[in-house]
C-alpha cells in the first residue's frame, strides 16, 4: 500500500460513529518505528496488543503476557523476514492513563466503565491512531486478546461487570478489519 492509499483521518472518523473531526499524528516513537519498517518493506509487518508482550499497559497497571509472541519476536530464523510492532489503543494512541477505570463493550456503539463513565471517543481516538499507524507501515495482521473493549478479538464483555464474554469484537478490532488487516486471537 503506497502512502496516497492511506485513508486520512477524516475518512477513518467517517466510518467510526462516534467521531465528526480527529486530527492525530503518530508520537516521535511510532516515527522511528515506521522509516524503520518502512527500510525493510519486504518484511511481513503485524501489529500486537502490547500487553501480550509483557508491556503492563492494561486497565489495572499489568499485563497478560504470552509466551509464544515473546518467543516469537525474538526467534532469530524470524529476523528480516517478520517485524511485530506493538499498539496499545487505550495508553499509546488514545492517551488514557495506566491504571484506568475498567469499561467494557462496545455494547450498542459504547464503551462504558464501571462507573458509568461514557469512554466511547476515547477509545475511538486511541483505536483510529492504531489503524492509522497500522496503515502506514503496511501491516497484514493484528494480534488481539479476548475481552479487551478495544483490542477484542471475537469476545467482549458484557456490560455487567460480571466476567461475562458475549461474541463480538473490541473496537480497535472492528476498525481494523473494515481496514482489511486481518485479524488473529492469542
Ligand atoms: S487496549 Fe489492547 S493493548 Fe492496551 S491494554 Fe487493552 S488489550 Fe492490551
Amino acid at each position: 500500500m503506497t502512502n496516497s492509499n492511506i485513508p486520512t483521518f477524516n475518512a477513518l472518523s467517517s466510518s467510526c460513529p462516534y467521531i465528526d473531526d480527529i486530527f492525530w499524528l503518530p508520537s516521535p516513537e511510532e516515527m522511528i518505528s515506521i522509516k524503520k519498517n518502512k527500510k525493510t518493506a519486504k518484511k511481513v509487518i503485524k501489529i500486537a496488543s502490547a500487553c501480550l508482550a509483557n508491556i503492563a499497559c492494561k486497565y489495572n497497571g499489568t499485563c497478560s503476557t504470552r509466551p509464544a509472541l515473546m518467543t516469537r519476536r525474538s526467534d532469530p530464523s524470524l529476523f528480516g523476514k517478520e517485524f511485530i510492532n506493538l499498539v496499545c489503543p487505550e495508553a499509546f494512541a488514545g492517551g488514557l492513563p495506566t491504571p484506568r477505570e475498567p469499561c467494557e463493550g462496545p455494547i450498542n456503539g459504547k464503551v462504558v466503565a464501571r462507573s458509568g463513565k461514557d469512554y466511547t471517543e476515547a477509545f475511538t481516538i486511541g483505536a483510529i491512531g492504531v489503524v492509522q499507524l497500522a496503515l502506514a507501515i503496511g501491516a497484514t495482521e493484528f494480534i488481539g486478546r479476548r475481552g479487551s473493549p478495544s483490542c477484542g478479538v471475537g469476545a467482549i464483555h458484557d456490560g455487567t461487570f460480571t466476567g461475562t464474554l458475549i461474541p463480538g469484537d473490541g473496537i480497535l478490532t472492528a476498525l481494523l478489519k473494515k481496514y482489511g488487516i486481518n485479524v488473529r486471537l492469542l
